[in-house]
């Protein structure tokens, strides 16, 4: 963004702040990567095909409720690009998704798989419905509908969904068996955040939370902070947030405070992680919690801390807040939690911001094991998992940190042209068909 709140193309740049429409993450998608290819060697053909999803399947799901009515609700698929390989990412279950949502979530995980250095694409998908209006069985019907309505486009070579907000392994147990009954054979390899006894990978529920923990510790290192003197704020508590706190947590870091979406808990002296119960545990617990000092979602986005880790949802760093954010450095868990423009002043600020391509992957990284497993019909340990989860994520982060001293880009930027040269090679060497 330029000062006078225009992008390069001299669209004016709006997020949300200040009462204007919320940036949608398509946009904020958009941007990143333009901004993103002024960094990166990538032909500018390339760049302007991965500005578009190679195609987004829109489905009607209908669903018999308990009471007998017939409810029809809207399912997408969108395919971003597999250059590399299969299309790759969640199904989220929530009231607003949307088309243009998918296919901005589908191309962060383009680059998520690439700066990872994974043999996939990228995808993402969902069902516009808010889960906790469902019954159990209900959301068995609409799930084992949904995975029938885009079975045509999914498939273990093809596109392999997982687990996203509002979904969990179980969500991926009917999909698989869904896909498999219409199949006539078990395809494990189909969705990936499966339970372990039907093909899942130990270690892949706290994988996102995981990494998110080792790139804050990288980046503490890399800042020449002491992981015992770092004070850490997370939003969300849920399976990113809370693992990612209690590992901190684990590994010295004083984690004084945490939120589900109720209210968040302080504690100026350090929280124990691991007495405070996960929002997906029992929800309530996290704002129910007897500490200190009970504060609002946005009054922890503004603590005074050293690591400010967003791991709920979408757009929650905007122009409306940015200027309050105390925070030395942020490391996104959720994806998109920044918005284009927020993100430029965080770094005029000198606010390090650690990106969600980057720091959440690990849940796509033991996707991508879970996936190995499946087709070779070989379960791995955990310790196994964990061990190559962490050299992964280092070979990642030096990947990036590299572009960072070498090139004084930011986070986002070196995540991005790691991303963009590998993707771009692939394509390069391809070569489009135009
Ligand atoms: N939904 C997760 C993400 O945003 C995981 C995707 C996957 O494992 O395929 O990274």
């Amino acid at each position: 963004m330029n000062e006078d709140g225009k992008n390069r193309n001299g669209e004016a740049v709006t997020d949300g702040g200040s009462g204007s429409e919320p940036e949608t993450a398509l946009a904020t998608a958009r941007r990143q990567l333009e901004r993103a290819a002024s960094h990166a060697d990538v032909d500018d053909g390339v760049v302007a095909r991965l500005k578009h999803p190679t195609r987004v399947q829109q489905v009607s799901v209908p669903l018999r409720r308990d009471d007998g009515s017939l409810d029809v609700f809207t399912g997408f698929r969108a395919q971003h690009d597999d250059v590399r390989g299969p299309y790759k990412g969640g199904l989220r279950y929530h009231p607003e998704v949307t088309a243009d949502e998918c296919i901005g979530l589908s191309m962060w995980m383009t680059w998520k798989c690439a700066v990872m250095d994974l043999p996939f694409g990228g995808g993402k998908g969902g069902v516009a419905v808010d889960p906790k209006t469902l019954s159990d069985e209900e959301r068995e019907r609409l799930t084992r509908r949904f995975a029938e309505e885009i079975r045509n486009v999914v498939g273990p070579k093809k596109d392999v969904p997982a687990p996203d907000m509002g979904t969990g392994p179980q969500e991926m147990a009917w999909f698989m068996d869904a896909y498999s009954m219409q199949q006539g054979e078990t395809t494990p390899g189909v969705v990936t955040g499966k339970p372990p006894v039907i093909g899942g990978s130990y270690g892949r529920e706290e994988a996102p939370g995981r990494s998110v923990a080792i790139v804050t510790r990288e980046a503490v290192d890399f800042y020449d902070w002491n992981i015992e003197d770092t004070t850490v704020a997370v939003q969300g508590f849920g399976s990113v947030g809370a693992n990612a706190a209690r590992l901190l947590d684990e590994w010295g870091a004083k984690v004084v405070a945490v939120s589900d979406v109720d209210g968040a808990i302080y504690d100026p002296d350090g929280l124990d992680t691991q007495d405070v119960e996960g929002h997906d545990e029992r929800p309530g617990m996290v704002s129910g919690y007897d500490a200190p000092e009970s504060l609002s979602n946005e009054e922890l986005l503004e603590l005074d801390v050293d690591v400010l880790i967003p791991a709920a949802i979408g757009n929650v760093i905007t122009t409306e807040n940015v200027d309050a954010i105390s925070a030395e450095m942020v490391v996104e868990g959720a994806n998109g939690p920044t918005t284009f423009a927020a993100d430029a002043v965080l770094e005029e600020r000198g606010i390090p911001v650690v990106p969600d391509i980057l720091a959440n992957a690990g849940g796509v990284t033991v996707s991508y094991f879970e996936w190995l497993q499946d087709i070779n019909r070989r379960q791995w340990s955990l310790e196994r998992v964990h061990e190559e989860l962490e050299a992964e994520m280092l070979k990642a982060w030096n990947a990036v940190r590299e572009h960072v001293e070498e090139r004084d880009l930011t986070w986002r930027d070196a995540a991005y042209v790691v991303a963009l040269s590998r993707i771009g090679g692939a394509k390069e060497t391809r070569g489009l068909w135009p």
